[in-house]
Formats: C-alpha cells, sequence, structure tokens
C-alpha cells in the first residue's frame, strides 16, 4: 500500500549539527552520511568541497582561510528514517545565515570537544536554538583523546546552557583505553559503530574487562555514580527545549555514532508546526507550503544557478506542481526542484514536509519568501539581523554604475550583504555583519560581474527598521531625518545613525518611532 502524508512526514528528522570550529562537525556529518550511505568513503564531503572551491572564484576565500562559508542540504536515509543535515557556517561572520538556517531544523545536535567543554561559538548557536525551542541532543566527540572529567562536562553544560542534562550512554575507558559506550538506559555495551545491535550487559563487571586492569574499577565506581546521580531521560522535557540526552563518542574512530543515529530517529521530533501570519501550519496537512531560507549562487560553476533552500513545511511538493508566492501573489513552477546528497543532486519528484529543497531560478525568490499552492499567507521568523560594518562602495570604472547597481542587487536578494538606498537620492549602502562577508562580496564581484572595487567608510555606523503605529508619524520623522534614512531590498525604511550615541538620542526625541535591530522576513 502507498505510504500516506503522514507517514511519509513521520519518518522525516531534519536538524543541523551546532558546533564551535573544530570539535568535528565536519567528521561527523560525514560518519553520518556514511551510515546512511549517501557516501562510498569518509573524507568525501571534505574532498567534494575541495573540488568545488578550486573551480570557483569567490570560494578562494574560504580555502585560503580554511573555513567553510557554504551552508547546504544533505539527505540520507536510514532505517526507515530520511533524514536531512542543514550544514551551517563555521565562522561567526556569516552568523546570520546560519541563524537563518536554525530556523529551518526541527531539532539539533550540539558537538562538544571532550578536552574543552562548551566554547563560546557552541553557547551563542545554543542561545539561538532556544530562541526557538529547539530540542538539542548532545555528542560529546573525541573521547579517544584526553578529555575533561565527564561529570564536570554535564555540570558544564546546565550551569552554561541552563540545559538539564541526561546521559544515555557512558563512555568506556579514556583516550588510549575508550572502547566503546555503556547505555545507561537498556545496559547493553556498543564497542565500535560496526557493532549493529548493542550486547546486553550482566554486569559492568563484563564491561570492565574491556580495560586494562588498573583502570576497572574506576570504571565500575563512575558507571554506579552514573546511575544514581544522572537524571533520567525525559522526552517531553527534551521535545520542549529543558533537557539534553548526552552521547560520548568519537567520530574520528568511530564510536558513538550510531548511538547518536539512533537517537535522531527515536528522540527528535518530525517536522514541527510553523507560524505563519494567520495561523500555524502542521506538517500532515494536504496543501503544500514551504519558505526559503538560503539562496545560494555558483554552487556548481557548470550549472551557473541560483538555488534558493526551500523547506518544506506542510504536505507533499511535487516536481511540476505551480506554487503561489507569496510577496508577488504570482504563481511560478517548480519544474526542477533538487534533493542534495553528499557528492550529487538529484531531481525530487515528491519532497514532503521536512525536506528542503533547492528551487533553481533566476532572481524569482529571496530569502523569507514563502510558497503555497494558493493561499495567501506568509511564514513568520525569518530573520534579519541589522549590519554591524556599513560601508560604500567604490567602483574604479565610473562607467559602470548601472552594472555595480544590478550586481550589488542580486547579492542582496542572495544575503551576501545588505543594500541600503538613501531617500536623498546618494550611492548605496552596503551593510554586513561580519567583515569576511565583505571581502566575499569584492571577490564576487571582481570575479563574476569583472566589477574591482573598494570600500569606502560611510558615515553612518549602525542602522535600525524604522516604523510607527501612526503613519503620520512616521512620516514626520523620515522628512526631518531625510538624509539619514534608507530603504532596505524590500522598500522597508531604514533609519542610519552616526553612533550608538545618536541613536539613542533620537530614540528619545521620537518616542513614537519603533526602531528595531531585527527584521522578520515578511
Ligand atoms: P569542524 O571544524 O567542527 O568541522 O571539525 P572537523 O571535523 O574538521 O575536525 C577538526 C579536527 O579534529 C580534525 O583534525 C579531525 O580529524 C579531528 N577530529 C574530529 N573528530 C575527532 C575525534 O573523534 N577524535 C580525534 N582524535 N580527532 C577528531
Amino acid at each position: 500500500m502507498a505510504e500516506t502524508l503522514a507517514e511519509a512526514v513521520s519518518r522525516r528528522r531534519t536538524f543541523a549539527i551546532i558546533a564551535h570550529p573544530d570539535a568535528g562537525k565536519t567528521t561527523l556529518t560525514e560518519k553520518l552520511l556514511l551510515f546512511g550511505g549517501a557516501i562510498q568513503l569518509a573524507g568525501e564531503v571534505k574532498a567534494k568541497k575541495d573540488r568545488i572551491q578550486t573551480r570557483s572564484d569567490w570560494m578562494k576565500i574560504e580555502r585560503e582561510r580554511g573555513i567553510s562559508v557554504v551552508t547546504s542540504v544533505m539527505t540520507f536515509e536510514y532505517e526507515g528514517n530520511v533524514f536531512n543535515i542543514l550544514d551551517t557556517p563555521g565562522h561567526e561572520d556569516f552568523a546570520d545565515d546560519t541563524y537563518r538556517t536554525l530556523t529551518a531544523v526541527d531539532a539539533a545536535v550540539m558537538v562538544i570537544d571532550a578536552a574543552k567543554g562548551i566554547e563560546p561559538r557552541t553557547l551563542k548557536l545554543f542561545e539561538v536554538c532556544r530562541m526557538r525551542d529547539i530540542p538539542i541532543i548532545t555528542f560529546v566527540n573525541k573521547m579517544d583523546r584526553e578529555s575533561r572529567d565527564i561529570f564536570e562536562i554535564l555540570d558544564e553544560v546546565e550551569e552554561k546552557l541552563a540545559l538539564d542534562t541526561a546521559p544515555i550512554t557512558w563512555p568506556v575507558g579514556r583516550s588510549k583505553s575508550f572502547c566503546g559506550s555503556y547505555n545507561l538506559v537498556d545496559n547493553t555495551f556498543r564497542g565500535s559503530d560496526k557493532q549493529v545491535e548493542a550486547l546486553a550487559v550482566n554486569s559492568p563487571k563484563n564491561v570492565a574487562e574491556n580495560l586494562p586492569e588498573n583502570e576497572r574499577q574506576t570504571f565500575i565506581e563512575e558507571l554506579e555514580l552514573a546511575q544514581e546521580a544522572c537524571r533520567p531521560f525525559d522526552k517531553q522535557a527534551f521535545l520542549e527545549g529543558h533537557m539534553t540526552p548526552v552521547f560520548f563518542g568519537s567520530a574520528l574512530r568511530n564510536f558513538g555514532v550510531r548511538d547518536l543515529i539512533n537517537a535522531l530517529g527515536d528522540f527528535a521530533p518530525p517536522p514541527r508546526d510553523q507560524v505563519a501570519d494567520i495561523r500555524k501550519v502542521h506538517a500532515a496537512e494536504d496543501k503544500m507550503t514551504a519558505f526559503v531560507f538560503k539562496i545560494q549562487a555558483n554552487m556548481d560553476p557548470n550549472h551557473r544557478d541560483r538555488i534558493a533552500f526551500a523547506r518544506i513545511c506542510s504536505g507533499k511538493l511535487e516536481r511540476g506542481m505551480k506554487a503561489r508566492l507569496a510577496r508577488t501573489g504570482k504563481l511560478m513552477g517548480l519544474t526542477a526542484p533538487q534533493f542534495f546528497f553528499a557528492s550529487q543532486r538529484q531531481l525530487a519528484d515528491t519532497a514532503f514536509a521536512g525536506d528542503v529543497v533547492g528551487i533553481p531560478n533566476h532572481g524569482t525568490l529571496r530569502i523569507g519568501d514563502t510558497l503555497t499552492e494558493g493561499e495567501a499567507l506568509v511564514f513568520q521568523g525569518v530573520p534579519n539581523f541589522s549590519p554591524e560594518i556599513l560601508r560604500r562602495v567604490r567602483l574604479e570604472d565610473a562607467m559602470k554604475a548601472k552594472k555595480l547597481k544590478e550586481a550589488l542587487q542580486q547579492m542582496a536578494e542572495e544575503g551576501v550583504v545588505q543594500l541600503f538606498s538613501p531617500e536623498d537620492g546618494s550611492p548605496a549602502i552596503v551593510g554586513v555583519v561580519g567583515a569576511l562577508q565583505l571581502d566575499v562580496l569584492k571577490e564576487r564581484l571582481s570575479g563574476e560581474y569583472t566589477l574591482p572595487v573598494s570600500f569606502e567608510m560611510s558615515r553612518f555606523s549602525v542602522c535600525r527598521w524604522i516604523s510607527a503605529d501612526n503613519a503620520a508619524d512616521l512620516d514626520k520623522f523620515m522628512t526631518a531625518r531625510r538624509g539619514d534614512i534608507c530603504r532596505d531590498l524590500d522598500g522597508d525604511p531604514v533609519f542610519m545613525a552616526q553612533d550608538a550615541f545618536s541613536l539613542r538620542y533620537e530614540a528619545e526625541r521620537y518616542p513614537a518611532i519603533k526602531m528595531v535591530a531585527i527584521k522578520e522576513y515578511h
């Protein structure tokens, strides 16, 4: 019998891996994909990245600085579930991209380096997940190396993240003697990930046999303490974002990854309800709805296309269907939606709520766009952050001003930079959250548009989106401060200020004007 929509949806697990750079996100991703048979050999994720990098100019930046600036999705199946991993850039200069990607997941895996504990970037990403109550599974990686005391790591998670911990497994041995995980819930032992079924354990003593003699007693005592002192796993608390199940392993040496993937299947939620302006949308509703959280150009220079990554929120997307784009009210044909695997992409004939598809387009779709089968609803929550750096773009060849305008418009639509057009007609201002984004802009303008540019300071350093309950108040403010008002890509008004002080001053002088640092796409 054909699978029902509800069944198909309930098999989806869409998640991101959050980690401080170097904790092992890439290695873990590779191992997860390996389980799904999505790649033949671990190493392919990186190898693929390298191949793309050598072909694409702007990614030179990434190669030179050894950072990942590409967000993408990877899909694989394992034991009946369909997993969509949304990759996020590790570098904080691309934080806005990461935050938007996190709006498209239902769960997250937090990777912690066992020697380091909670690092700054982990904390920051965790906070973003918490804002949306995204359930988090913790993977303590690099157990094959010197690690910190396990109780200390658990305490740190509880204290720094205000998150209850429930270790599901406990590491057997440390660094060189690390040899697997003991499951505290069902009292089984799994040596390496190669072992499909974990072995039932008669007593912790059997497991201790795997360890050097001088470590056995310590292990048995520690395990007793863990069983007594640690909280039992409470699935409801996990789903509400208050508790995290904890697993221990070594992605590099193939330990604990199978435990983790089983947990994703068993604990992580199927596609969640999504909030739209007029109502909540349930994943198993018949009609297809989706929103765009990411635009990527030049994913494959052979294609020279622009891919909009859309998270399907409800129903079923079928290739060839027509969808209504909320921003314009126009219909667009979804003729070539794509799935992404580690080393290839494939046309998606059908995709279900929870899945992420790439939609090739030539600028029709923007970040934050909603697609439906006709209903006029708009998903909320994809954030746009007010830039930390504002610059004017200086062209070396003034004859190319028109071309630059078009190029900047395109870069802004892709979310590479934000573009602000002053009301007084002076040249546009670009804004970014991190300085590396300016480097990407410069590389791409020169590489793709043959427009060598440099950046000049602008007299502004901060900006805020402005609105007022009463249109007359907004008009008055905008007329009074005309020289400091810009429009963003959507035509929404933005107030530019010289510094934080003058921003505060104006906010006090015009209390009717709302000034916000984060705009949700609409
Ligand atoms: P990312 O920056 O979080 O993507 O981290 P990577 O996956 O690139 O890993 C960073 C470094 O740690 C690499 O040299 C990996 O080989 C190494 N690594 C990752 N996982 C483990 C592990 O479980 N044990 C050990 N010893 N090294 C690991």
